[in-house]
């Protein structure tokens, strides 16, 4: 059986990123300050450069993608869609299964995609260092990557489990040149602050983040990096979703169902929101955010305003909110581990336009091991959820005999997980739902302001 790979040239790589915000039926509500009054733009300057806060604040349909931009992408895009026959056959489903493959990105990942823009709106706003946070190490790897691209210094703060956990993707970051620091550290009076309460802190991406934002604050020649959540993140990864659409058009087909994997959301913003267009001019197309059982902020989350990290130093957004004190449990979808999700998708998904649903982590290594065995490719742990919602509905139709045609993006490989997968072989996971009781022990701490 011959693979179907559906290809662009270079000269079909995006010219223009798309914005959700322009075909939204409401318009997002703003961050809020500590006050509970709206965040000027200007407060954002002294993490962010300029280009970066007008695009997070944008409501511009189209947003052109710089020229040095576009070169850097041609690194690793366009990326294939490829027609999954072999996973077909093994499912015995009528559907049509196609996906995505951002796992040839040198990171292994889709985050390059907004890494490298990123380091470029600083590079050219005179920023000679960034700093960040990394959970599994993917966002990580990939602004030190970007870093390396624009001659950006990068320093990661590395939530300590994984630091310890995933040595190798520590490694990569310091083969491109970043410097790696295990959160919380007690470096920043936000790692100390944490670290007084609990010397043996795992930590969490919510603590990283604070130290990372604290630092840039707290530096000129500074500023802060963000891999997800936010709304120019997930407009960076629109060129996911507007390549797909080419590769469909060329070959005749749209999907029925979009399916792609949701931590902070930007993976799922990338793939879906363009098609999302579509259904806004009457389409019928449905749109899925998957996310694991252990970390259900979409699924079971409060749609509240809360902080996006874990001391209180951003802003409030408006989300699916586990709390922002939210430490998960060490499951091993390390980049589905955050307790909010970007405000885009959250308000698509309290409006209706946007499905989520949770999977639990066992059938989740069981699609992923089935997939690898049909198609080759090792999905990461994350991208194995977006491959267990799509099978699901794969043999829904089988049942049914309905053929749909069903896409879900593959947002990365899993080479730097194989710990993961033989702790799976071994037996050793388990499916872990967040208990109900902590859910509702969250609610008590967001912070007090009038949610939306
Ligand atoms: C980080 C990561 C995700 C989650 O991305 P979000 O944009 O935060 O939802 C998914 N898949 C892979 C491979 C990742 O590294």
């Amino acid at each position: 059986m011959a693979q179907t790979k559906i290809l662009l040239d270079e000269s079909e790589i995006p010219t223009h990123w798309y914005n959700i915000v322009a075909d939204l039926p409401n318009p997002p509500a703003p961050p809020l300050g500590p006050d509970g009054k709206p965040v000027s733009p200007d407060a954002l300057l002294a993490i962010f450069p300029e280009a970066i806060v007008m695009q997070e604040v944008s409501a511009e349909r189209w947003i052109p993608i710089p020229d040095p931009v576009r070169e850097a992408l041609t690194m690793w895009r366009p990326s294939p869609l490829v027609r999954a026959h072999r996973l077909e056959a093994a499912l015995g489903t009528p559907a049509k299964i196609y996906y995505k493959y951002e796992g040839v990105s040198p990171a292994g990942s889709h985050k390059p995609n907004s890494a490298v823009a990123q380091a470029y709106y600083n590079r050219e706003a005179g920023i000679r260092r960034l700093s960040t946070e990394t959970g599994a190490g993917q966002w990580g790897s990939s602004l030190a990557l970007a870093g390396q691209m624009f001659g950006i210094d990068v320093r990661v703060y590395m939530v300590k489990i994984s630091y310890e956990q995933k040595p190798f993707r520590r490694s990569m970051m310091e083969t491109w040149g970043a410097e790696v620091l295990a959160s919380p550290t007690n470096l920043t009076e936000s790692g100390r602050q944490i670290l007084a309460q609990d010397p043996n802190s795992p930590g969490s991406l919510g603590i990283a983040i604070s130290e990372a934002v604290e630092e840039a604050a707290s530096r000129k020649d500074t500023n802060y990096a963000l891999g997800s959540v936010l709304n120019h993140v997930c407009l960076h990864q629109t060129v996911i979703g507007l390549e797909a659409k080419k590769q469909f058009e060329k070959i005749g087909e749209y999907p029925d169902m979009v399916f792609a994997c949701c931590g902070g959301g930007s993976n799922f913003a990338g793939t879906a929101f363009p098609f999302l267009a579509d259904k806004a001019a009457g389409r019928n197309v449905r749109l899925v955010a998957a996310e694991p059982t252990s970390c259900p902020t979409l699924t079971r989350g409060h749609y509240a305003y809360d902080f996006g990290d874990c001391v209180g130093l951003t802003p409030l957004m408006l989300m699916y909110t586990l709390g922002h004190d939210f430490v998960p449990p060490g499951i091993h979808a390390g980049g589905l581990r955050y307790h909010g999700d970007s405000p885009l998708v959250s308000q698509l998904v309290k409006e209706g336009l946007v499905e989520a649903v949770a999977v639990s982590q066992i059938p989740t290594f069981e699609a992923g091991v089935q997939f690898a065995r049909s198609e080759g490719i090792i999905p990461a742990p994350e991208s194995c959820h977006a491959i267990r919602a799509c099978i699901d509905e794969a043999l829904a139709c089988k049942a049914s005999g309905e053929p749909k045609t069903l896409f879900f993006n593959l947002s990365g490989h899993g080479h730097f997980d194989m710990a993961a997968y033989d702790r799976y072989f071994r037996g050793e996971l388990e499916d872990y739902a967040y208990p109900e009781a902590a859910i509702h022990a969250a609610l008590d701490r967001l912070p007090k302001v009038a949610a939306g």
